[in-house]
Order: structure tokens, then sequence, then C-alpha cells
């Protein structure tokens, strides 16, 4: 696109849209013109990749969840568009990165699992893979937070203010979905997914739902206006909000609703295209087509794709049954128990009896096969699908599966060896590792464009952003002092940027020459935010006792929200902020360390969070987190790790090498030994440190409202006995975190890890990630277009 083209189109766009010139135009009206006017240069790719691909096999991405983020800058960078849109911005007096901030960002995920359905799309494109995104355009995504004297309060994410102008309706291709109780319309929104480098542009089409009349006139006529609207609200209601969950299940009606109602549209979609391709024959649509189940949510799609065969399309169940086989991937992101999805039979029964009719069939195929191989009544019972007057999604989801896949090495192995030992001893061949991985675009290449420039430089080429295994070719630059310097003084200009936004959205100063210690993921007890919190607090009352303490000056900088009926993990965000205002209100204290909780952590701050980081903790209780994304963002961002051997962090130290990271605390296999002796009360009563902190808990030094949340906090250490491990791992996080000190006076030294991280983080691109999905699972091949 040349630039006379964009400003064109940027006027024209503010004149039709809002009936505006550029010098009244509002930043969010730019915004709006300027994307649409990239959008309209890109129709014709967009619309050809979808023809090429409907011609062959394609995979179908099935979330609940995209953690998108903003747009803008990513799909301008992505087209190579970015500096010819800055120069016109810029000669007409406007900042692009104004413009780029106005953006809400779409947060229609709740974390990981969300950010990761986010960067396999824009992999799958960069790569030209024909992969289509499918999910549900909540109305309003993941709760804005803030932080109200220390605690957390939660208001509606409103992301459609401003329009979104980079999807497009196609009320055309609407489905309807069928409900006992009620009937809906399905409206696709379809959204470009601009791949890097390439004219490929996939698709990922989110459902909304709608009545399927506006309002009932009779009633509106007598007079009856509430009733009257009460259908469209009800419909409306189910693409109305994202379940603010993550790592628990709540068997809420209305999120079952939603469940089905992605699934039912998605696979409708997909058998209209199929039918359009190769009419009624149904034999062959599993070599069409193939679907991949993120996490279970998704799940019920295998008992609607039988019913839709069966009822709809006249095919056996037999044979139904035998396409989903080859139809469907499961994608395990948890062990958690709590996190496992069952629903109740009734509630299934309530909302699609046909559909429970059929998970009944399942369980008894499956039943028949356990018996021809002899198990017994007893292990039957194990896998059964229906179970208790619930159906376990993960077992529907397992035994129909062709693959079942973990998302990082460990992980896989937990689910081989114990959680889901008893299906791999069934079924060996269907169990897969697939780590996972971010995409170097948005999480490098954009976020930090000085270091994204300073490896170009010495590379002598872009190809890393498309290849990052490429970046093994910085290693010969190890020992080049020149170069280290550079890397650590772009890092230092990254935490200034850092430090100002933060002094921009927090209203609190921080100092970039102090070191930067971050902690930012989702608030959880399995994370551990609290061991960091306590380890926090002791280093304060050591300062106390010994002034001349020698540590480097720190800044501690969380972000996580709570879901927010999660006490203990609302009490953790309290906590932190408590320590925060006792360090700040102590002159003794107050130049050496500091602690922030930024509030609101989305996609677009972490986008000035990882390259802003000195070091990067990742403290869950070994064995509990499945893979982490963090964790490469921050690698990928030349920050050495401070983490457990849990998720891909061992993957992470075996490429960097363990010397290049601080690696502390219980292994998978020291839990599995202590577990049924362990006794939280003794490292109480023996470590003077850890009561020390405890007792701030319940003797007034905190203030928690008055609401007993603090001394509860404290009895999930003690009287519940500690199921996280943290005072078992206190102490070793303390001498860790001592050696991380230590290791930071020597300057050289440091870079070296910083920049050891840089250039073996290429493995966790998800354009790897992808690639292994379909080559192993998948079976789709590169369709570029012409
Ligand atoms: C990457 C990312 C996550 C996942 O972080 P983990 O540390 O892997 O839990 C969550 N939220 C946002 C906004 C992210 O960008």
């Amino acid at each position: 696109m040349k630039k006379e083209d964009i400003r064109i189109g940027v006027n024209r766009y503010l004149k039709v849209k809002y009936g505006v010139t550029l010098k009244d135009a509002k930043e969010y009206e730019i915004f709006n013109a300027l994307s649409l006017t990239v959008l309209e240069d890109i129709i014709e790719d967009w619309n050809n990749t979808s023809c090429t691909y409907n011609e062959g096999r394609c995979a179908n991405y099935f979330s609940a969840e995209y953690l998108m983020g903003r747009a803008l800058g990513n799909n301008l960078m992505n087209l190579g568009l970015y500096d010819e849109v800055k120069e016109v911005l810029s000669e007409l007096n406007i900042d692009i990165n104004k413009i780029e901030e106005i953006e809400e960002d779409a947060g229609l995920g709740n974390g990981g699992l969300g950010r990761l359905a986010a960067c396999f799309m824009e992999s799958s494109a960069t790569i030209d893979m024909p992969l289509n995104g499918y999910g549900i355009r909540y109305n309003n995504g993941l709760f804005n937070q803030n932080v109200e004297e220390g605690f957390q309060t939660e208001c509606e994410d409103n992301w459609l203010k401003y329009g979104d102008p980079w999807s497009i309706r196609k009320e055309a291709e609407a489905q309807i979905i069928e409900f006992a109780d009620m009937t809906v319309k399905a409206i696709p929104y379809d959204t470009p997914i601009i791949g890097y480098g390439t004219k490929n542009i996939n698709t990922l089409r989110l459902w909304k739902c709608e009545p399927m009349k506006e309002f009932d006139f009779i009633l509106f006529n007598n007079q009856k206006y509430d009733k009257s609207v009460s259908l469209k609200n009800r419909a409306e209601d189910i693409s109305r909000v994202l379940y603010p969950n993550d790592s628990n299940n709540e068997g809420k009606l209305l999120r079952l609703r939603q469940q089905y109602f992605l699934v039912s549209a998605s696979l409708k979609d997909i058998i209209r295209k199929h039918k359009a391709k190769v009419g009624t024959d149904f034999q062959n649509i599993s070599e069409n087509n193939f679907v991949q189940l993120n996490d279970t949510h998704p799940t019920l799609a295998i008992p609607e794709f039988i019913r839709l065969l069966v009822d709809e399309e006249g095919v056996s169940f037999k044979d139904a049954l035998e396409s989903a086989k080859s139809f469907f991937g499961y994608t395990n992101h948890t062990i958690l128990a709590e996190a496992l999805e069952k629903w109740n039979v009734n509630l299934i029964k309530k909302l699609f009896p046909r559909v429970l009719e059929i998970i009944k069939d399942i369980d008894k195929e499956l039943i028949k096969e356990l018996k021809k191989k002899h198990y017994i009544r007893e292990k039957i019972k194990e896998f059964r699908i229906i179970a208790d007057r619930q159906v376990r999604m993960a077992n529907l989801a397992i035994f129909v599966s062709k693959a079942v896949n973990g998302v990082a090495k460990l992980h896989t192995d937990i689910l081989k060896d114990k959680e889901l030992n008893n299906w791999y001893k069934l079924y060996p061949e269907k169990f897969q590792n697939k780590t996972n991985g971010i995409t170097p675009r948005r999480w490098l290449r954009l976020c930090n464009t000085e270091l994204s420039a300073f490896i170009t430089d010495l590379l002598g080429n872009e190809d890393w952003v498309k290849h990052l295994e490429l970046l093994k070719g910085l290693k010969k630059f190890e020992n080049d002092d020149v170069v280290l310097e550079k890397l650590m003084q772009i890092k230092h200009e990254k935490k200034v940027q850092l430090a100002d936004y933060i002094k921009q959205e927090e209203g609190i100063e921080i100092d970039p020459n102090s070191f930067f210690d971050i902690q930012i993921k989702r608030l959880h007890e399995y994370k551990r935010q609290l061991l960091n919190a306590l380890y926090i607090l002791d280093l304060y009352y050591r300062i106390k006792e010994d002034p001349t303490l020698d540590i480097p000056k720190t800044t501690f900088i969380f972000g996580a929200k709570a879901f927010p009926g999660y006490r203990r993990a609302k009490a953790i965000v309290k906590f932190i902020t408590q320590i925060a205002d006792l360090i700040d209100n102590d002159k003794d204290v107050a130049g050496k360390i500091k602690v922030v909780f930024v509030h609101n952590y989305r996609v677009s701050y972490a986008q000035k969070l990882f390259p802003g980081s000195d070091l990067s903790k990742q403290i869950s209780t070994a064995g509990k987190e499945a893979s982490g994304t963090g964790n490469m963002k921050f690698m990928l961002n030349a920050t050495p790790t401070f983490g457990t051997l849990d998720g891909a962090n061992v993957e992470i130290v075996q490429e960097s090498g363990e010397e290049n990271n601080f690696i502390f605390g219980l292994k998978v296999e020291d839990i599995e030994k202590i577990k049924d002796t362990y006794d939280s009360k003794k490292y109480y009563e023996e470590n003077p440190s850890i009561k020390r902190v405890l007792d701030t808990l319940i003797d007034g030094t905190f203030d928690d409202g008055e609401s007993g949340d603090f001394e509860d906090l404290y009895n999930s250490l003690l009287e519940e006995g500690d199921q996280y491990y943290l005072l078992a791992d206190f102490d070793l996080f303390k001498q860790e975190e001592e050696k991380v000190f230590a290791t930071y006076k020597d300057k050289r030294n440091w870079a070296k890890k910083c920049f050891a991280n840089l250039y073996n983080a290429g493995t966790f691109s998800s354009d790897r990630t992808i690639q292994q999905y379909c080559d192993e699972i998948w079976n789709i091949k590169k369709t570029p277009i012409k």
C-alpha cells in the first residue's frame, strides 16, 4: 500500500463513517478509519485464502477463549506497513502510539489458554497453514480490574465501545441453534488473522447470539414492553460475557449453553462447507476436516457432531462415531482436579436431551470395548463418561479423540504416568506432547522494536522473525563486550519505558536503575504469588535488622487478576499491596526495595512488562503448571528465569542452561516422596523467619478490612496443611534469590545470562508448535495463496 493510498483511505472513512475531516477527528475515529483502510486493502487476499483453503483439508481450532489483545499495531507490522503508516500519520501531526493506545484489548480469554489460541492463530497464518479459528464473540470480555485501598474490584469490560473495525458480520452465514427451551441465531463475525510476511490471511470466526426476532410485536402493542424484548435479552445473554474462570470449574447453566452454542454453530458451518464442496456424502467428512478441542470446554462438539450426522444427515450411529474418531483431537491444559469439567446429567438433559442420549450411547460403546478387552467392573468405572449422574468431559474427549496432547514434556509425562495413566495404558498411541509456544511477532518484534532491530543488525536480516531458531546465530557474539553492553543498554531503555508507563497508569514512581523482579500471571494459589510476597516481607524484616544488607536496589512488580469469587486469591492481592504500603512508609527500607502491584494486567500491559524485566518469576508448585507461556515471553526478551522445575520451565532451562537461570525448590518427585507426611506446622515452629512473616497475617500488622481474609490465608498454610508447599520451598527460594542478587553484581556475567536466554529461545516459537500439530495430529499442509 502506498502512502498516498493510506492518506486517501483514512480521509474517506472519516468522512463516510463519522462525517468529519481529519482536523476534527477523535483518536478513536482515526483508529477506526485507519483500520478500515487496511482491511479494505487485504480483503482480496483474505477471500482468496478462504477459497483456497476450502479446496483442501482444513484444521479447525475450537476454543471458548481467544485472548487477542490489540490488533492495529500487530497487523500493520505483519503487513510491513507500520513505517509507512507511522510516516503518513506523523506528516499529519498524529502520533501513531496514541492511535495504537486508544484501541481496547480484545480480552476474550482468561489467561494462558486463551493467549495460546491467539498465538496459534497468528502462527498458522504466518506459516500458511489452513487453520480456521472458531469461538464466541463475547460482548464483554474478561473484567477490568481496579485496586481500591488495596482490594481488587471488578468492572465490566466494554471492548466494543468504539466498534470493532477489523471484524465483518456475515449475516448470510448465520446458523440456527436449538435448545430444548429456545431457538436462537448464531451470527458469525470474521476477523482476519494476518500473518507476517505472507499474503495468506486466516480467519477467526466468532459467533454472536441473537434472537430469531427482535421483539414480540403483539406484546409490544399491548404495552408489555419488558416482556416484548425478554426473548431478545435471553438470547443475547448467551454471548454476553466471558466467564472469568481460570483453572477451576463452575457448573453454570449459562456457560453450558455457551459451550453448546459455540460447537453447534461451528460444526454446522463446517458441514455447510462440506456439503457445498462434496454434497451429501459424509463418508469422507473427516478427510477434509479436523477439529482441535482447546481443553474440554468445546467437548460437546463430539456428541453434537454425531447428532448432526445421525439426525440431520441420515448417517448411522456407528459410522458417525467412526468418523468422529478421526475428526477430533483434544488438548489437555491442566491436572488440577478442581478444573476438570463435569456437567450434571440433568442440566444437559434440560438444555439438549438428544445430546445426552448420544453421550449415553457413546458411553455404552466405551463399556463394550472395555469389556471386550477384559477390564473388570471396578476398573471400567474409572473410564466411564457418565458416572454419579455427571458427564465427565475429559473422558468423553479422550475416548473419541484421535490424539490427546499435553502442553509441555513434563505435563505430558504426568498425564501418561499418573493423571491419565489408565487411559494411556488403554490407548498409548493417542498420547502426544506439544510443548506450547508464543508468537515472536507480538512478543518480540512488536513489543521490543529496539531489541529486534539489534538482532536484525547482528544477524544481517530479519529472517529470524519467521524462523526463530535462527536466533542461535547470535551465540557467536556471546563473549563480545560491545554486544553484551548494547543488550543491557536496550534492556535499560525498555525499563525506562516501563517505568514511565507505570507512572502513567498507577501514579507510582519506580527507579529504572533498580532490579526489576517481575511476577505476572493470573492469581492462583498454585502459582504461589503468596510465596513471593512472604519472601519480600522477610526481606523487609532483614533490612530492618541489618540496614547494611548487601542487595541491589530492587523493584518487585506483580500483575494479576483474581477470579472475583476466589476469596484467597483476592486476599493475596490485598496482602501484596499491604506489604507495598509497609515498605513505602518505612524510610529505613523504602530506598532499597519497592513493591508495585500493577492493576488490570492484560495483553497490552504485558507487552510493556516483558521487555522491561530483569527477572522472570515462575514459581508454581512442581507438577501444577501445565506449561506456562509467560515464562517464554520473558526468555524471548532476554530475561533469566527464577523458577521451579515445572511446566515448560524444565525445557527453558534445558535450552538455555541451568547456569543461566535460577532453579530452586521441590521437584515433582520430591513432592511425591513427602506428600503423605508433609507437616507445614513444623516449618512454622522451627523456622523463625517463617513464623515472623506468617504471624503478620494474624497479629494486626496488616489490615484486611476486618474480613478475616488474612487469617484464612494463615490457616491455608498451617491448619489446612499448605497444599502448595510454600513453607517447604521458602528457604530454598530465599537462598536462590540471594544467588540472584550476588550474580547481578557482576554485570557482564549477568548480561551473558540474558543473552543466552535470548539466543536459545528459538524452540519456543508457536510456529514450531503449530508445525508439530500440523504434522503429527492434523495432517494438513502449507497452502500459500498465489
Ligand atoms: C502470556 C499471558 C498469560 C499466561 O501467563 P502464565 O505466566 O503462563 O500463566 C496470561 N495473561 C496474559 C495477559 C498473557 O499475556
